[in-house]
């Protein structure tokens, strides 16, 4: 029997925020030496961080030029991929189920497979979700991967230049317009909004001279709760609200949609938005797999965990990040889904992972908030600054909230590929630049 075989089993499926860095660590502390045998299951060949996507969406970031290649951090960092979505766990025999995997033109890549584990990690994030409301599925885009990121961007282009044209919708002067409804005003609706204010003005230098990007491109954000941002504090909720006004992005609060036509959005008020395009960005829920796991899952149909990360049903399966609904004793709630969390989690996961294999008691998780900040993408960034850091919390904005911004999307690229080359990486970017359209349009 060979090495590798003998070698702990350790299954991770899920190559996003979390995962990735997961299992990059893993492979160089454990899988380097052969103390176990790491593997990453995604159904997708390549990763970007999804905190990316909504400058994907706006043509903002060309996702070719940040996406990683997970064949290429396995053998990089001494992990085996597996592309194929996860379909189902065999917790009795201990497999992972894992559909088979087509090209483009329909052709089986890859056929379905089970892998074996003694340990699995879930970490396969989030869905969105449409809340049951009549239409929004079928016409609302979202922004959960790439391909509808890049399905946004392409809709957005063809729209904008379908007035310069004369062949979209017009004002009552004959003036073309562009309506375009961001349904949910959190990080994403309102971060987006702001890119697609720059997109606007760039395409407008770009060539599309009728079309004016303040006057004729119609932003609105719509939210059901009383105020934007309603996870930030207030503070940064009404200046973000006051920034937004500044880029005429039509800020509606308090107004529930309950449907999604192919030309509007329509409101518990009676309001009907314009839209040639609409974002779906108004919630997440667990990914309906995780309910057929035999597992328990919270209301939201998350793996519950313990402190430790692992599932309240089986020993040996752990959840974190958005897959997960973890203890936040400190708050009384459960560990937030996002970014920042994922990633002390996946830190916390090495260590107790290897505590594990060597027959250790498992540490605790301690979420520390380090704060949220929101990027109005050229034009500014606002947020709060917590605990970790400061000790208390304090309001940022401007120069410092957006070096803030980019800095957790540098965490994240250190975490892959070590300080150096993430040094390399934002100035082989920052090169790019000046050479590539600052708006993607084919
Ligand atoms: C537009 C946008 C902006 C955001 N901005 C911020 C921000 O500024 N700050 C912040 O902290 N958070 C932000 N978030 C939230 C943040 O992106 C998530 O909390 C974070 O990505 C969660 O990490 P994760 O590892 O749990 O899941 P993800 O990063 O979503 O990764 C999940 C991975 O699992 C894979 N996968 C899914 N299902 C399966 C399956 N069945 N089988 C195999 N693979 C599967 C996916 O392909 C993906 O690679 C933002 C989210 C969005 C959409």
């Amino acid at each position: 029997m060979n090495e590798r075989v003998q070698a702990h089993r350790i299954v991770v499926v899920g190559g996003g925020a979390g995962g990735l860095e997961l299992v990059t660590r893993l492979g160089d502390k454990l899988g380097k030496r052969g103390r176990a045998h790491v593997t990453l299951v995604d159904r997708s060949p390549t990763h970007i961080w999804k905190p990316l996507l909504h400058e994907v969406a706006a043509g903002s970031m060309d996702p070719n030029t940040h996406q990683l290649e997970y064949a290429a951090q396995a053998s990089w960092h001494h992990f085996e991929f597996q592309q194929g979505e996860m379909t189902g766990v065999d917790r009795e025999r201990k497999t992972v189920a894992v559909g088979a995997c087509f090209d483009a033109d329909g052709v089986e890549l890859l056929p379905a497979r089970e892998l074996p584990y003694d340990t699995l990690v879930l970490a396969i994030g989030s869905v969105t979700h449409f809340f049951g409301v009549p239409g929004a599925a079928e016409h609302a885009i979202a922004l959960d991967t790439t391909a509808q990121a890049e399905r946004f961007r392409r809709r957005l282009v063809s729209a904008c230049v379908r007035a310069q044209n004369g062949l979209g919708r017009s004002h009552e002067d004959g003036r073309p317009r562009v309506d375009i409804a961001i349904i949910g005003g959190g990080a994403t609706g309102v971060e987006l909004s702001a890119e697609l204010r720059n997109t606007a003005q760039v395409l407008n230098a770009y060539g599309l001279h009728r079309l004016d990007p303040r006057r004729d491109v119609h932003i609105s954000v719509i939210e059901a709760g009383p105020r934007l941002l309603p996870a930030l504090s207030e503070r940064v909720s009404s200046e973000t609200a006051k920034l937004l006004r500044k880029l005429d992005v039509n800020v509606l609060v308090g107004e529930r949609v309950t449907e999604v036509t192919g030309e509007a959005v329509l409101t518990a008020s009676g309001k009907r938005v314009e839209a040639d395009l609409t974002v779906w960005a108004a919630g997440i829920t667990a990914p309906p797999v995780l309910r057929t796991l035999g597992l328990p899952v919270s209301k939201q149909g998350a793996i519950l965990v313990d402190a430790s990360l692992r599932s309240e049903g089986d020993p040996d399966i752990f959840a974190f990040g958005d897959c997960a609904s973890a203890p936040w004793p400190e708050k009384q709630t459960t560990v937030p889904p996002r970014a920042q969390a994922a990633h002390q989690q996946a830190s916390f996961l090495l260590r107790a992972l290897q505590d594990r294999l060597a027959g250790r008691p498992l540490p605790a998780f301690h979420f520390k908030d380090l704060g949220s900040l929101v990027s109005l993408g050229h034009f500014d960034a606002v947020g709060s600054l917590m605990g970790g850091l400061i000790g208390g919390s304090m309001f940022i904005e401007g120069m410092l909230a957006r070096l803030m911004y980019a800095s957790l999307y540098r965490m994240h690229v250190s975490a892959l590929h070590g300080p150096l080359r993430m040094m390399v990486d934002t100035v082989a970017h920052w090169l790019r630049s000046k050479t590539s359209p600052r708006v993607k349009l084919h």
